[in-house]
């Protein structure tokens, strides 16, 4: 996987053409993390390049080696509380040890804390334990804060000695353009359908399953993994029929609110979810919106290709045409992407869906003007 960019960057380092500090593009979801760690066994293990991986490359693989270190995102009051003077396993390094493909789901308010950079600092002065250098692997670098950016810019630009710095994100642009113009950047392409294949078949899942979703994903084990995982089914047919109740005539804005409400109810014997995760549970719905609108948009003059469970949009859908259909596509896009950093779940999803029915007498100023041509999420006032 990625064995171009891996060989590409070995021969790099073999002529000492290799920055101290890579900007790995692309994320997560592009397996810039398995990226990372092949980059992080070249760099520590001698023997790195041949078949099955020696012990040291083992461990490497499971981010257990004391001349790497990872430093990433945690949630808030991480760590308090705990008493038994040993630290806590942070969540994103346990997620990836056990899985480098797995999705991390940071949550908006998760930090890199001032305390995790000195620490980082201290570890990247002190001489190699085993290795001829020390790889610090930063995890969603675009936590990286105004608050913590002049330490590690100061240890960026007179790094310690045989110290790499591999940084990744798959916001780049959410990236310090101080810190990214120290780095040296190495896009991660999306990964083939095939890999995706192979990752979600080791992972368990059904091989069509897998396919399906691998021609879904654009590329990203993430966004296959979330559509292949267990309960999925729920999720999507409450996107579908968010959809379906968007587009019919007979119901009122008020079903379409009692809808929206019901999909963000939380479960039985929990009162309430939190903010994050009513973000996220928009950003699965709308993971899946997108899911069949697109399913929907290929298939529009051969119905007979539409899975079942979209049949019943697929009518109003074909009525609505191509370029409506294209443009809601882009909306809930939008509202997805919101969805990552932070969004109002409730008048997210309401107004999305008001979006898809192109319903304009809901939003209009009070002398009767209307206030855009669709609802558009810019003007909500939570927003
Ligand atoms: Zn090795």
């Amino acid at each position: 996987m990625h064995e171009t960019i891996i060989s590409r960057l070995a021969r790099a380092y073999e002529r000492d053409r290799l920055g101290h500090c890579l900007l790995l593009t692309g994320g997560g979801g592009n397996g810039a993390y398995h990226v990372a760690v092949r980059l992080a066994q070249m760099f520590l293990c001698p023997s790195w390049d041949e078949p099955n991986g020696c012990q040291t490359c083992q461990n490497i693989g499971k981010l257990n080696h004391p001349d790497l270190s990872v430093l990433s995102p945690l949630p808030p009051r991480f760590g308090e509380g705990s008493s038994s003077g040993t630290p806590d396993a942070e969540p994103v390094s346990t997620t990836l040890s056990e899985d480098l493909f797995a999705p991390l789901n940071v949550g908006a308010n998760w930090k890199i804390t001032s305390e995790q950079a000195d620490r980082l600092i201290t570890w990247a002065w002190q001489t190699p334990w085993q290795a001829p250098r020390k790889v610090a692997i930063v995890a969603e670098a675009d936590f990286i804060t105004e608050l913590i950016a002049p330490k590690l810019l100061k240890t960026l630009e007179e790094p310690p000695p045989a110290v790499t710095f591999l940084l990744i994100t798959s916001r780049p642009q959410n990236l310090l353009p101080t810190v990214r113009s120290r780095c040296q950047v190495v896009p991660i392409p999306p990964l083939t359908e095939d890999e995706i294949v192979r990752i979600l078949v080791e992972h368990g899942a059904d091989e069509g399953d897998a396919r399906s979703a691998a021609m879904l994903a654009n590329g990203d084990v993430w966004v296959a993994q979330s559509l292949t995982r267990a309960g999925a089914e729920g999720t999507r047919r409450n996107a579908y029929s968010l959809i379906e109740t968007a587009l019919d005539p007979k119901k009122k804005p008020v079903h379409i609110f009692d809808l929206c409400r019901k999909l963000l109810a939380p479960p039985e014997g929990k009162t309430r979810w939190l903010p994050s995760e009513e973000a996220a549970i928009v950003g699965e719905i709308t993971r899946w919106m997108a899911w069949g609108l697109r399913n929907i948009l290929v298939n529009l003059e051969e119905s007979s290709e539409v899975p079942e469970e979209l049949r019943s949009i697929f009518p109003s859908a074909k009525r609505i045409g191509f370029a409506r259909l294209f443009s809601w596509l882009d909306e809930v896009d939008r509202i997805h992407e919101m969805s990552i950093r932070n969004v109002s779940a409730m008048p997210a999803l309401f107004a999305l869906a008001m979006y898809l029915r192109d319903d304009r007498r809901v939003f209009r100023e009070t002398d009767g003007s209307e206030i855009a041509a669709f609802p558009s999420l810019t003007w909500w006032p939570s927003l």
